[in-house]
């Protein structure tokens, strides 16, 4: 692979890959992301990490020289109560995979990976609780999420041209809702299952006998652990596919079995307080694996109860460090 350009580097997923690629020794690694190296959700001290905005034409110039291979994961993103309510700057992420493109086109880069993702999807097809699993063609017509999933397709599809019209090798997954440990757990950022973990954990901490749950807990959705994302973004980078492929788990769950789930980890039961009025995305929302079960040969294997206990642990001792 030679030289890797992980953007994002700082962020949950960004921080499992440059670790991975790292520890394989087989990569020269330059790791940017715009919060400060002290924000990062994990440093590796023996890269070369640069702490930069992405969104900055001359920047990602700055940052292309010597590389061989991009890995943009960097995003202004977050949970459901972040993209529904941020969505221009969601939109703003256009400028990072843009000047990245093109800084990689005039640098003569001949691989770029760019993580999409399951907000690409038509919303006409996720109005049911039972999904039987979104396809790769489900995206179009296109109907994706506001903001956040319009950008998301668009840059897709600007990747297909640079691969048509100068020959870059661009790939791109369609993440399912990933999570695991070193991901956020409070702030307003996060997504369900760390949120479900925090709030389990403060109730069990405090003595509270109640949770409150975003919507009426019926939505599903899958999940995948973060280390079958790292290895599904390895093995794609490896192969030949060219289509944008889904990354995700078959293992549907409503929130409200989610819930649950964490309540057995955690070994308690709660009474759930609705809240309608909150955001609560899509009705119902799955991972159909047949495309990259031929492309690839795999597909994601971590159920997520194990995942979960990793997560719930994880968090529980970020929990006791932070007195939190
Ligand atoms: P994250 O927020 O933890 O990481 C994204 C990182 O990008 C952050 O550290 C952020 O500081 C950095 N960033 C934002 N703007 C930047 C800029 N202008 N310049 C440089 N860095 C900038 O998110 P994540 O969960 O690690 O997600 C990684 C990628 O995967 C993102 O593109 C995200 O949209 C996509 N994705 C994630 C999920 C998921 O469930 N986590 C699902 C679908 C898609």
């Amino acid at each position: 692979m030679g030289c890797v350009l992980v953007a994002g580097a700082g962020g949950f997923i960004g921080g499992h890959l440059v670790k991975k690629l790292n520890d394989s020794k087989e990569v020269r690694i330059k790791a940017v992301d715009i919060k400060p190296l002290n924000l990062w959700h994990q440093i590796q001290n023996e890269v070369e990490n640069i702490s930069l905005d992405l969104r900055d034409r001359g920047n990602c110039y700055s940052v292309m020289a010597g590389v061989d291979l991009v890995f943009n994961l960097a995003a202004d993103m977050g949970g459901i109560g972040f993209i529904e309510t941020h969505r221009a700057a969601c939109m703003l992420n256009v400028l990072i995979n843009t000047h990245l493109l093109l800084a990689a086109r005039d640098n003569d880069v001949k691989n770029y990976f760019f993580a999409s993702s399951a907000c690409v999807y038509n919303q006409s097809k996720q109005l049911d609780c039972a999904n039987p699993g979104l396809k790769e063609s489900d995206a179009y017509p296109a109907m994706p999420e506001d903001g956040y999933g319009w950008e998301k397709l668009f840059s897709e599809r600007m990747c297909r041209h640079f691969r048509e019209d100068f020959g870059i090798d661009t790939k791109v997954f369609r993440f399912h809702n990933v999570y695991g440990p070193f991901g956020l757990f409070e702030g307003g950022r996060e997504k369900a299952p760390a949120a479900i973990c925090r709030k389990v954990l403060v109730a069990k901490l405090s003595g509270e006998d109640r949770i409150e749950i975003w919507g009426d807990g019926n939505q599903t959705r899958s999940f995948i652990y973060v280390d079958d994302c790292i290895e599904g973004i390895i093995r794609l980078m490896k192969s030949d596919v060219v289509e944008p492929l889904n990354l995700g788990s078959t293992e549907l769950v409503s929130i409200n079995q989610l819930v649950e789930m964490v309540e057995d980890i955690a070994g308690l039961k709660l009474k759930k307080i609705y809240l309608p009025n909150e955001p609560n995305g899509v009705r119902g929302r799955n991972s159909d694996n047949e495309m990259i079960r031929n492309f690839l040969h795999w597909e994601p294997v971590i159920p997520l109860k194990i995942g979960l206990e990793k997560t719930y642990n994880w968090i529980c001792n970020e929990m006791k460090i932070r007195h939190i």
